[in-house]
């Protein structure tokens, strides 16, 4: 179970040989495979890129030091090749599907989507991260001379669309080619728990280290940090508390980076699966952490909204975005014209909030705040 080398992939690893392809037929690459290609043309596109000035839970005004969107991004990377080559599964499909999973995501992180959101539901339309990254993958990116978008493979499209939930083919015909009644293989299923292991990790130490919260609060609020804060005391008494606090997280993120592994693996054995098909047509989803830690995370999960996403700190940051994303869609609405030429363009074949949504949710922090600057307040 344990160690690293490599070994051979398990049966219900996805193999990249019997990949669905992709939109448009492409020559083979003779020393990289299609999921290696496929990573390679998400680190090389602008949108990810652009996650370097997109907050994740602080602004750039704090510190240099904190997470970007980008570093978020390279720390679920890692995480998720971990898991996914101790499970034996496809290490490179299972990077680019991490290294993507967050390349739709708007400006100003969580409020930036929800803010996105409320506008275009009164279109009765609605904004997903998700499907803004499958838009972002199949058109937007503009690279090759031959076809639109970055021409990913079937099974890194399906890993963006069904990493974190569940889509009904009724809601989205859209979506109707992606196996929608069926779960994503293991590598896509593993992408949203190292998403969440990561960041609540790194939530806990940039709230820290922004002295928004101090260890005596995290011992306190959430029994499971201080389980980890007790032991790693015990190794390093006499440490200064930010060597013990670093200590106390990487235990953390140990304990449940290998509860997910141990945890999954028992799902796959007991449901005697052994093909990848068998884990699409499985009764749930199998990676999952074990009940008790899943209950554990929980709690973490609700202790860092109450005290660390809901901080007064945050809160101006958060309204500041929240009016310039709100204004800034509105002036376009009015001023279709005002959209570069490429979206402007299409107004013509999509309806203009759509349009709207498609551009803004694409901008940095800083670029939001700067075309909100020129046009409406010059
Ligand atoms: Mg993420």
């Amino acid at each position: 179970m344990s160690g690293s080398g490599a070994r051979d992939p398990a049966g219900f690893a996805v193999r990249v040989e019997e990949t669905r392809g992709r939109r448009y037929p492409e020559w083979p690459h003779p020393y990289r495979n299609d999921y290696e290609r496929d990573r390679d043309r998400i680190i090389h596109s602008r949108a990810f890129r652009r996650l370097e000035d997109k907050t994740q839970v602080f602004s750039r005004r704090y510190s240099d030091h904190f997470r970007t969107r980008l570093t978020h991004t390279l720390e679920v990377a890692q995480i998720s090749r971990t898991v996914a080559r101790v499970l034996r599964l496809n290490t490179d499909l299972t990077e680019a599907l991490a290294l993507a999973h967050d390349i739709g995501h708007p400006p100003f992180g969580h409020a930036g989507e929800a803010t996105l959101d409320r506008l275009m539901r009164a279109f009765g339309d609605r904004f997903d991260h998700n499907l803004h990254a499958l838009r972002i993958v199949e058109t937007f990116e503009q690279k090759s001379p031959d076809f639109p978008g970055l021409n990913l493979t079937f099974e890194v499209r399906e890993g963006i669309i069904k990493h974190s939930k569940d889509y009904s083919a009724e809601e989205f015909p859209e979506l109707r080619e992606y196996l929608l009644q069926r779960f994503p293989p293991l590598e896509g299923q593993l992408i949203d728990w190292a998403d969440e292991i990561a960041y609540n990790c790194a939530d806990l130490d940039d709230g820290y280290e922004a002295r928004l919260l101090t260890v005596n609060q995290m011992r306190r609020g959430v029994p499971f940090f201080d389980r980890c804060w007790r032991a790693a005391a015990c190794d390093h008494r006499a440490a200064p508390e930010k060597l013990q606090f670093n200590a106390t997280l990487r235990r953390l993120l140990d304990v449940l980076v290998t509860d997910l592994i141990h945890h999954t693996e028992a799902r796959v054995r007991q449901a005697g699966i052994r093909s990848v098909e068998g884990v699409r047509r499985a009764r749930t989803r199998l990676a999952s952490l074990s009940g008790r830690m899943g209950r554990e995370n929980q709690r973490l999960k609700r202790f860092l909204h109450r005290n660390l996403y809901s901080h007064a700190a945050l809160r101006a940051d958060r309204e500041t975005f929240t009016l310039a994303v709100e204004e800034l869609f509105g002036f376009f609405l009015e001023h279709p014209r005002s959209l570069p030429k490429f979206y402007f363009e299409q107004t013509r074949r999509e309806p203009v909030h759509r349009v709207v949504c498609d551009y803004i949710a694409g901008m940095t922090d800083h670029f939001l705040l700067d075309q909100h600057r020129r046009h409406l307040r010059p």
